[in-house]
């Protein structure tokens, strides 16, 4: 911006020469005329330097800087050969008010150059701005000389043109020697400051990712090469050697059952572009359990193909541990340990559908501890509860098969279900866990040697179907466990639903 303004400026300041007195040359002009000029190429000098100050680091056209500063000459040097622009100078009288502001001015001008300038001295250089700075410093003096021109042939006159001087020699070698012989100092001041950026934003997403611990990741399709950042290497706990990490081995760690649901949620992602949103369980090198969220999205080309994954883990293991204890803390009896009511329906409601789906029989076996009542008034509330957190126990793991299932439903009451299993089978195992709970030899007497806490056990077997409601199947038990106790307690009775 600085070279076409000086350009300009500097075409006038030979008009103004060429006007001038002393010259002769065109001799028909007075003093006004090339004051005048002098002024219009001063200020349009002052204006290039504010201007290019401003715009130091922005995109610079170089047409439209030249047009613009050519038409603006071109406009004052015609107004004031038509005489229409402010006098300067009048003979006899000497200079005008408006010249000896413009001076003023002008040297203001350069003054906000100056201060613009400094403050962008990152863009441009130290070295750069200083010899600019300087230049401008010798431009206002020289207008300060100016400001005092009596005559042509004065001693200011003469100062203020080798003051000037002075500065166009600055500029010359600025603009002229440095920009030829080290063109790149600018462009390296820029392109480092730019590298110190992209090192910050860099450095503090290292910092937020592992502050959240949030990995990202990238999953070429063409190549299948996966980019990992930092914290997602951290969080699988993979020694890095490079980037890239090889997707076998993330595989490999995740749990059996949730690296099917991986690969499906990537497949549906990729072929459908379905959101991609999964959480799994994974065994780290270290032995550690860990749980990670993952999220991902497709990143497509031009032709709007597919070309790679873009996604983000997230180790949410703390949360998740939170979670699963207050899910098993819900789910769990206070007083056994083991399922509670609302566990032991739940189960019940996902086993009945199985059953349906499968065609497969499902028992229910319905157990009351006998004479609990007295038991309590004997030993107290407190062996009481004793008694019955060993008979739940013993309940549970009299039960082997990884579908049967015990809950605690109420008081010294207890449902136990059998999926998968018929009748006949479900005796069997109604008996053995009766057996199983004499055998913990929980006296129930004080005085009599033998008498231990039993249980009556009533099982009910069905082939579930919509039709049937499971709480009727529920009642069929009921009623068995009734007749076990009306045939004397300690005893298993059964019937199959119909
Ligand atoms: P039956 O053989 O007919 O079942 O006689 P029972 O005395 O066991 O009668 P019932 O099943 O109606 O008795 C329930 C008793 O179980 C009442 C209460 O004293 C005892 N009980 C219920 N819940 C608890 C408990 O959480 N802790 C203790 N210690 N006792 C309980
Ligand atoms: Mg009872
Ligand atoms: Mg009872």
């Amino acid at each position: 911006t600085i070279g076409p303004g000086i350009l300009v400026a500097t075409i006038i300041i030979f008009l103004h020469a060429l006007m001038y007195k002393g010259m002769n040359i065109i001799g028909q002009y007075d003093s006004d005329l090339p004051t005048q000029l002098w002024i219009i190429a001063n200020y349009i000098q002052a204006s290039a330097f504010l201007v290019g100050a401003i715009f130091v680091n922005r995109k610079y056209n170089y047409k439209i800087t030249m047009t613009s500063f050519l038409i603006v000459g071109v406009t004052f040097t015609t107004l004031a050969f038509a005489r229409v622009f402010p006098s300067c100078f009048i003979e006899g009288e000497g200079l005008t008010l408006f010249k000896i502001i413009s001076e003023y001015l002008i040297i203001f001008i350069y003054l906000l150059a100056i201060y613009v300038l400094n403050k962008k001295r990152v863009y441009i250089g130290n070295s750069f701005t200083k010899s600019i700075i300087y230049a401008i410093a010798f431009f206002i003096v020289g207008e300060l000389f100016f400001t005092l021109y009596i005559d042509v042939f004065g001693i200011n006159n003469f100062l203020g043109h080798i003051f000037r001087l002075f500065g166009f020699i600055i500029i010359y070698n600025v603009m002229i020697v440095k920009t030829v012989n080290a063109p790149l100092d600018t462009i390296f001041t820029n392109l480092s400051l730019k590298v110190e950026e992209t090192k910050n934003a860099e450095e503090n997403l290292k910092l937020a990712q592992s502050i959240a611990k949030v990995g990202s990741w990238e999953l070429m399709l063409d190549t299948q090469i996966m980019w990992a950042s930092e914290e997602a290497f951290k969080i699988y706990e993979i020694e890095r050697i490079s980037d890239f990490i090889d997707i076998s081995i993330i595989q490999s760690m995740v749990d059996q059952k949730d690296r099917e649901i991986l690969n499906h949620a990537l497949k549906d992602l990729v072929q459908f572009d379905k959101p991609y949103n999964v959480t799994f369980k994974m065994d780290t090198a270290s032995g550690k359990v860990k749980y990670i969220n993952s999220r991902a999205t497709l990143k497509f080309d031009q032709e709007n193909n597919p070309i790679k994954v873009v996604g983000a883990i997230h180790d949410i293991t703390e949360l998740k541990e939170k979670e699963l204890k207050l899910e098993s803390l819900a789910y769990s009896d206070f007083l056994t340990g083991i399922h509670n009511r609302r566990r032991i329906f739940e189960d019940l409601d996902k086993s009945w559908r199985l059953c349906i789906r499968e065609k497969f029989a499902i028992s229910f076996v319905m157990i009351d501890i006998d004479d609990f009542k007295s038991y309590n008034d004997n030993f107290g509330h407190i062996i009481g509860d004793k008694a019955l957190i060993d008979i739940a126990n013993e309940i549970k793991s009299s039960l082997s098969r990884p579908f049967d299932d015990v809950g605690r439903i109420g008081g010294e009451e207890f449902l136990v279900l059998l999926p998968k299993t018929n009748f006949e089978s479900a005796i069997k195992i109604a008996e053995k866990i009766r057996k199983s709970v004499i055998d913990l030899k929980i006296k129930s007497c004080d005085k009599c040697d033998n008498d231990f806490l039993t249980i009556s056990l009533g099982v009910c077997t069905v082939t579930p179907t919509n039709e049937i409601a499971y709480e009727k199947v529920i009642n069929c038990a009921d009623e068995a466990l009734f007749e076990a106790k009306n045939d004397g307690k300690n005893t298993v009775k059964g019937k199959q639903y119909c």
